[in-house]
């Protein structure tokens, strides 16, 4: 047996441990996906956040300069020139009409005057950053970090109109270590209106970028990239994502403790099957002492003469309230258990208590007996047959073992058993045909004498389903190997007609016999072996 095997029936005799394992294992594969998910979630929540403050941000700005140039295209169209008390009224008029505009001014080279006595804001102006065919634009003009200094000035001829700082600031929400830039000159520099200077362009190679999304993704700051009309500059805000952590930190508090809920959920859930699975191993146990189990018959007939050429031993467990476990439960389990050894002993013993004196009396008939996975992989069950059928005087060849290509996981191990027991006379039997991995090639290694196809491709014949060509196929193969085969399952007529017109020799199935008591299946073969009127029904 292989030691992941032997590992895990060690396990099974540990449930804190196992459950201990299943929990921490679920812990931390829970919390590690349910992290990823947040992360993921919190990176598109802040994405979202970005896009939306975006548009907001741009809306506003547009209002702005919208304002601004409203504001200076009313002073261009009045006809003053000159510092005027006209132009001193002029100049109040548009700011008092303009929410957003700061201060408006008039420069002509010689003379400056605006409508905030005093200040001296556009004297010493350089070059504007951004020169249009109408406007010019000065971005930034003040790096004091006084909310009454103008942040952005448009100009039209000796016009100039700016809003401030804290009126930016009042309209547009910047995240914290944000800035609003504007990308000039093709993108080779950029000018922050408001928030921190930032490097640029950012790290990584990422601008001009190429994507036409808004948002570009950078993995320690979101850049979302504003649409301008005019080619000659961009508006671009920067946020840092240096909040991720701490978010994360905060969303942790919330998946740890409900991980680990659910883990100790999981836990205690492997806990109570381990339980339940070691309480019906140790009632199977009790069983195979107090003598519940029992083993019935199903005859297999030759389905032209519908004789019955032999039988097979499966196993039950009537429990004492009356009530039937199926093989199919508790076999399984016996099989991780290791108590398999014992069934399969015990279904041995009793073939030959029952019906050693029918064998002998009837040399020609057979009885197979199910071999598990661990029966094929150790050469015992030829010593322990051996011993029975010196005991009882029955030939070798009356005894057929059935293996399924799931037990034979290690082929050479298992062919060199399975070849001692053909040598001793036993005939193989490879059970479920068709439901393994069995290739022809691979079947012509293994060293058997028939093929039992699977109830499942019985079903399926004269049927239109995909399987209904795995029957006639395994029967070409097994003539092809000179095999003889058995058919599994047979319940109609029609199936029984069909498998023999396609060469099948034999059959099982509740068509002829349900599994049999050894009395009912004594009673079968000294009446003549033939099928009575009626289906021979299980006593079970
Ligand atoms: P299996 O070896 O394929 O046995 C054939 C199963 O098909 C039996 O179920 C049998 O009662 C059932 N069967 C036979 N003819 C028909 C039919 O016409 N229609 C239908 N629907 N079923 C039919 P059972 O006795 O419940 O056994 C189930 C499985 O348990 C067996 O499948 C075998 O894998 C395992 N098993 C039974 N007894 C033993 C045993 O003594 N040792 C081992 N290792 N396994 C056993
Ligand atoms: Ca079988
Ligand atoms: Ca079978």
């Amino acid at each position: 047996m292989s030691s992941a095997l032997l590992m895990l029936r060690g396990l099974l005799y540990r449930p804190w441990l196992l459950a201990t394992l299943a929990a921490s294992a679920s812990a931390i594969l829970l919390l590690l996906a349910s992290l990823g998910v947040a992360m993921h979630q919190l990176q598109v929540n802040e994405s979202e956040q970005m896009n939306a403050r975006g548009e907001r941000f741009l809306d506003r700005l547009e209002q702005i300069f919208g304002q601004l140039r409203e504001g200076v295209d009313e002073l261009q169209a009045q006809p003053a020139r000159g510092c005027d008390a006209t132009m001193l009224a002029a100049l109040q008029q548009v700011a008092f009409n303009n929410r957003f505009v700061f201060e408006a001014a008039y420069v002509d080279g010689q003379q400056t005057c605006s409508n905030r006595l005093g200040d001296r804001t556009f004297e010493s102006l350089p070059p504007p950053d951004i020169q249009g065919p109408t406007y010019s634009y000065w971005l930034n003009t003040s790096t004091e970090p006084d909310d009454n200094r103008a942040a952005l000035v448009l100009g039209r001829g000796p016009f100039r109109v700016s809003t401030s700082r804290g009126h930016l600031t009042d309209v547009v929400d910047l995240p914290a270590g944000g800035s609003l830039l504007v990308v000039l000159d093709r993108g080779a520099r950029a000018v922050p209106v408001l928030g921190p200077v930032q490097a640029w362009p950012p790290p990584g190679d990422v601008w001009p970028p190429v994507s036409t999304k808004a948002l570009v993704e950078l993995p320690d700051r979101l850049v979302y990239r504003m649409p301008t009309k005019s080619p000659d500059y961009q508006l671009v805000l920067i946020a840092p994502r240096a909040s991720l952590p701490l978010k994360i930190n905060g969303v942790l508090w919330l998946l740890f403790p409900g991980s680990l809920l659910l883990a100790w959920c999981i836990g205690w859930a492997v806990l109570q099957l381990v339980r339940q699975s070691r309480s019906m191993s140790s009632e199977l146990q009790g069983a195979l002492r107090r003598g519940e189990l029992q083993v019935l018959y199903q005859p297999i007939f030759e389905l032209t003469s519908r004789n019955c050429v032999g039988a097979e031993a499966l196993v039950r467990w009537r429990r004492p309230d009356g009530s039937l476990t199926s093989p199919d439960l508790f076999i399984p389990l016996a099989e991780n258990t290791g108590q398999i050894r014992q069934i399969t002993d015990f279904v041995l013993q009793r073939v030959f208590d029952q019906l050693a004196q029918l064998l002998r009396a009837n040399p020609k008939l057979y009885i197979s007996v199910n071999l598990a996975a661990c029966d094929v992989m150790v050469p015992r069950i030829g010593r322990v047959a051996a011993r029975l059928l010196a005991t009882h005087h029955v030939a070798a060849s009356q005894i057929a073992f059935e293996v399924t290509e799931r037990g034979l996981i290690d082929v050479v191990v298992a062919r060199d058993n399975l070849q001692a027991l053909r040598a001793v006379g036993h005939q193989v039997l490879i059970d479920d045909f068709g439901t393994g991995y069995c290739s022809l090639a691979y079947l012509q290694t293994l060293p058997v004498d028939c093929l039992k196809i699977d109830k499942a491709f019985i079903d399926a014949l004269g049927h239109d389903a995909a399987s209904s060509g795995v029957a006639p196929h395994i029967i070409r193969m097994a003539h092809a190997l000179q095999l003889r085969v058995i058919a599994e399952g047979i319940e109609y007529e029609d199936q029984a007609l069909l498998l023999n017109s396609e060469g099948v020799n034999y059959g099982q199935g509740w068509l002829f016999a349900h599994p049999l008591s050894a009395r009912q299946f004594v009673e079968l073969i000294t009446r003549g072996r033939r099928l009575g009127p009626r289906r021979i029904d299980d006593e079970a």
